[in-house]
């Protein structure tokens, strides 16, 4: 009787799991070879076999893992199995919030051990890695799909009798692999000490001579490196934190508030429209993802070494545990400031000068390398009363909206270059139609956030090829990438101005996810063909783009910070039908407006074709009922401020460090904080405070220039 459960085929040849269940159970001897062709055979979803050429290179780079594994009898009784692609359906699991293992996991776990009762496995043998909430349309039913490890020698030692099953278990791509001890990977903090003590044990307890480390000769034993690092954004804090962990004397300079007084900012701004331009949704501790989704997803990879320690990191500091297993966490603004208060306090007692409420006005350049930077009190007026801070390296954290430090770099001839990004609007649905389109008979479990799945969020992405651009614009037709991005299940549209004469918004929402309201950003991507079609040139040509986009949004709203809106079906249409408009989490007020004729009309019309496709897709997208707001510009950085890659300093100035979003170097809260992490050790490295061994545990760094989360 082959019963099939969503992606595992299981087949009870000659023999019944019920009749095995209630007879004696005639477990194998470990010490005797007992014959079990009875037992049911489980074999993965029959795929469309890649051979050769033809497979993947994760595939192929898997397959050369096996063939290295040595998978004899000894061995594969010492290390760990990792079990992937267990489904549970959503009637037997217990619900997104469960991270153990359940009696339904256990179940799914014994049939891939051929295991016969389930109920006997001992669930301390296993450990959940990751568990997705899948309900892609293509399964017959959604489900939540589980990686486990097994603890080969617990098990054994708890429940000798699975010796056998677990003797017979050959790796299978995609499904079953065999590690020789579980990846771990703990806080950056303690990866640090642990390669300290490693090089410690190495020169039999001695502390390493600081002047055994290239660069190390310019500071005598008692004067400790000085590093300024600018901006408290994800990758400035972890930046700071390798640093001071390795011994540097570093100040942190914040231009925003520290969060409880950031906090009464943006109160202040939804409430009686208050903006604080050195405090507020951008700016300030945390950064810019601080009033955010806290979406914790990233292009360089889950398994990835330095992302499993910034997130290790971020639950030293606070975040659920739940975020190490969850396929796609997030922790949500309300998470996020207490993990920044606990942040804040280590780098404190580490000896780290935090300096909110101050702004970098400039730098102290020395011919070719930086000297210092000149600081003034942002919350006073520009340029009053500078102050010199004198160091040997500074880090440039200050994120995308920084725009005057931009400029200021330009000043001293800093390599500034245009890049790529995207702008668009944002759309908003109502939850309850994003859940029914995804879920369709299961939406009702949803529940606010408070159910057992997942509140339904969509991620969209297709390339548009432009028709008419030539004649309009004077441009080569070409091919955009129009894509969702930064979606907010369960959240609300925020201001994230960083002047009052300009409009730019973005999405946030707290962890549970329970408003009323789905938002994303839909953009599509922008280059310098774009800004010379507006006759902007120079490396700042991309901020010119944003800017003239959120003044044109600003006026289109009629002042205030009231966000200008157009119904989708109004601006497929291009017209304005409605003069009331669906309801808004936008919490500053909304004006109906001709969006349509807010951007150049190519890229208008490129987000026209690619909403009609998203709609393809997820058939009721394109709904009265969703309305697009007007203006989306801060994807990722307008700009590159470039850096050499052995030394990651400027390519025009010495000891100066961009990183993170705003250097062009990362998109997002992971990836900037590991660009932060990875840049802090480089810097460690050139002041001779670190021998540079962490790379073999980090891994080598990625730049993510864009933004995908
Ligand atoms: C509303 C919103 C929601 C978002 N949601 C998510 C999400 O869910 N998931 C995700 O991955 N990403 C999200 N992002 C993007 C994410 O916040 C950024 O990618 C990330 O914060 C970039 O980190 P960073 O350290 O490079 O820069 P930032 O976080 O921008 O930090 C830069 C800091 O530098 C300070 N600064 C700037 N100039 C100066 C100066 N001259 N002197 C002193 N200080 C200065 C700023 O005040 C700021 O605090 C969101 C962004 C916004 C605005």
């Amino acid at each position: 009787m082959p019963v099939t459960s969503h992606n595992l085929d299981v087949s009870f040849n000659k023999f019944s799991f019920s009749t095995f269940y209630y007879s004696e159970f005639p477990f194998r001897n470990p010490k005797q070879s007992v014959e079990f062709r009875q037992f049911p055979r489980i074999n993965c979803a029959k795929k469309v076999k890649r051979t050769g050429k033809l497979r993947y290179p994760s595939e192929k780079k898997k397959l050369r893992q096996q063939k290295q594994t040595k998978t004899d009898a000894s061995t594969r009784l010492e290390g760990v199995w990792r079990i992937s692609r267990l489904a549970v359906s959503v009637q037997d699991d217990p619900g997104k919030d469960f991270w153990d293992v359940s009696e339904a996991l256990l179940r799914e776990i014994a049939k891939i051990l051929e295991f016969p009762v389930a109920s006997m496995l001992p669930p301390e043998a296993f450990t959940v890695v990751r568990k997705s909430f899948d309900a892609r349309k293509l399964q017959k039913e959604p489900k939540f799909v589980y990686t486990v490890d097994v603890d080969v020698q617990k098990l054994l030692h708890i429940e000798p009798r699975t010796w056998e099953f677990i003797s017979e278990l050959e790796p299978k791509i995609g499904c079953i692999e065999f590690l020789h001890h579980a990846s771990s990977s703990g806080d950056l903090m303690s990866i640090i000490r642990n390669d300290q003590k490693i090089n410690e044990t190495a020169t039999s307890g001695e502390v390493v001579p600081s002047n055994d480390v290239a660069g190390s000769d310019k500071f005598s034993p008692t004067r400790k490196p000085r590093v300024v690092v600018v901006g408290s954004g994800p990758s400035g804090l972890f930046a700071s934190l390798v640093l001071a962990e390795v011994g540097a004397d570093v100040t942190l300079i914040e231009r925003g508030e520290a969060v409880e007084q950031r906090g009464r900012d943006i109160g202040a701004l939804i409430v009686r429209r208050l903006l604080q331009v050195e405090s507020n949704f951008c700016f300030g501790e945390g950064g810019a993802g601080t009033w955010s989704d806290g979406k914790l997803v990233t292009r360089t990879g889950r398994n990835n070494s330095s992302v499993l320690s910034v997130l290790n990191t971020l639950v030293h500091f606070g975040a659920p545990r739940s975020i190490l297993i969850d396929g796609k966490p997030h922790l949500g603004t309300d998470r996020l400031i207490p993990l920044l208060k606990n942040f804040r306090q280590y780098l404190q007692e580490l000896g780290v000068n935090i300096r909110f409420g101050m702004r970098v006005d400039d730098l102290v350049v020395n011919g070719e390398h930086v000297g210092g930077v000149k600081i003034s009190d942002s919350r006073g007026s520009f340029n009053s009363s500078f102050q010199k801070l004198e160091c040997d390296a500074i880090v440039l954290a200050v994120g995308h909206s920084a725009r005057d430090t931009y400029q200021m770099l330009l000043s001293h001839n800093v390599n500034v270059a245009q890049k790529d990004f995207a702008v668009g609007l944002r759309i908003e649905h109502p939850q309850q139609l994003i859940n029914d389109i995804q879920y369709s008979g299961l939406a009702n479990e949803v529940l606010s956030g408070r159910g057992k799945i997942p509140v339904a969020d969509y991620q969209l992405a297709e390339y548009v090829n432009g028709t008419d651009m030539g004649i309009l614009s004077n441009m080569e037709p070409v091919t955009r990438s129009c894509y969702s991005f930064c979606m907010c299940p369960g959240g609300q549209v925020v201001l994230t101005s960083t002047d009052p004469s300009e409009l730019c918004i973005n999405g946030m929402s707290f962890s549970r996810r329970s408003s009323r309201w789905a938002n994303a950003a839909l953009v599509a991507t922008v280059s310098s063909k774009d800004f010379d079609t507006l006759s902007l040139n120079g490396p700042l040509a991309g901020v010119e783009f944003q800017r003239i986009f959120e003044r044109k949004a600003a006026m289109m709203g009629g002042g205030n910070f009231v966000v200008p809106v157009q119904t989708v079906t109004d601006f497929l249409d291009n017209r304005l039908s409605v003069t009331s408009v669906p309801p808004s989490s936008y919490r500053l007020g909304v004006m109906p407006a001709n969006l349509h004729e807010l951007f150049p009309h190519h890229i208008t019309e490129a987000l026209q074709r690619a909403i009609s496709m998203f709609d393809e897709e997820l058939p009721g997208f394109i709904s009265s009922s969703a309305l697009l707001h007007g203006v989306e510009t801060r994807t990722s950085s307008p700009v590159q401020i470039t850096r050499r890659s052995d030394t990651w300093e400027s390519t025009s100035l010495k000891g100066l460090y961009p990183v993170g979003e705003g250097a062009g170097y990362a998109g997002g809260i992971v990836s900037a904080a590991v660009d932060g992490m990875h840049a802090g050790f480089a810097v460690a490295r050139n002041l001779g405070l670190y021998d540079g061994s962490m790379d073999s545990v980090l891994g080598k760094a990625q730049n993510v220039g864009f933004a995908k989360y």
